[in-house]
């Protein structure tokens, strides 16, 4: 059967509303394209409250892509802090600036496509712009929506490529928007990379996963 057929939407939409109410989703503090691009650029491997501050002092220095395309390496360096990977990150944030800056007439663009052109965007950065900040349906699938979507069983797959196709299939459209975000928190509060809360979590009755480990 495939997954389309075995999932009805009453469910996903109840589950949906299950893990939003166990683990509300953070939301980073800026909504502004140009800010949910860089503030997303600087967040792989760092701790939300990290990324939070990094985001806040660069943007109290630079308020736009104009000021940070031209800004100092060494002075990023300096604002951004503890984020994970800072020295590549610094580098990324300038270049996306000068980019959006050169390429794209000062303005981030609204295409998936146009996005990944810039260095250090890949597919999940780019949806998150889109979805967060264009609010344009998309799914972000990082490494937590890609292991807790397989552990549902709502796809499987190896790969957060395919991953992303199957949970386009059974998602309801409306519900691309917001979904990485809540996925995340989901994933990092509950269904965690090494013991899943799987007695607490609301959705057990639904998981294949939780149903695995019943039956061994
Ligand atoms: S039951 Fe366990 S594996 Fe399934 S979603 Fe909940 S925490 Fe994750």
């Amino acid at each position: 059967m495939s997954e389309r057929n075995r999932w009805k939407e009453d469910e996903i939409l109840e589950m949906l509303s299950s893990i939003q109410s166990q683990a509300p989703p953070h939301h980073f503090e800026f909504h502004d394209p140009f800010w949910v691009l860089i503030t997303t650029i600087m967040s792989h491997r760092t701790r939300d409250e990290v990324t939070d501050a990094a985001a806040r002092n660069l943007f109290n220095r630079y308020g736009d892509s104009v000021h940070l395309s031209k800004a100092k390496y060494e002075d990023v360096l300096s604002l951004i802090g503890n984020v994970g990977f800072m020295t590549v990150k610094a580098k990324r944030v300038i270049e996306a600036a000068r980019i959006i800056e050169e390429k794209f007439g000062g303005k981030v663009p609204d295409r998936l496509e146009d996005l990944m052109t810039i260095p250090g965007v890949g597919r999940k950065t780019a949806s998150v712009v889109l979805a967060d900040s264009f609010g344009i349906p998309a799914i972000a699938v990082d490494t937590h929506v890609h292991r807790v979507s397989n552990r549902i069983g709502w796809a499987n797959s190896k790969d957060p490529e395919a991953t992303e196709e199957q949970l386009k299939k059974i998602i309801p459209k409306e519900k691309w928007v917001g979904f990485n975000p809540m996925m995340v928190e989901f994933g990092k509060k509950i269904c965690r990379p090494v013991g899943p809360r799987c007695n607490e979590c609301s959705i057990n009755a639904h998981c294949r996963y939780y149903s695995k480990i019943r039956q061994d």
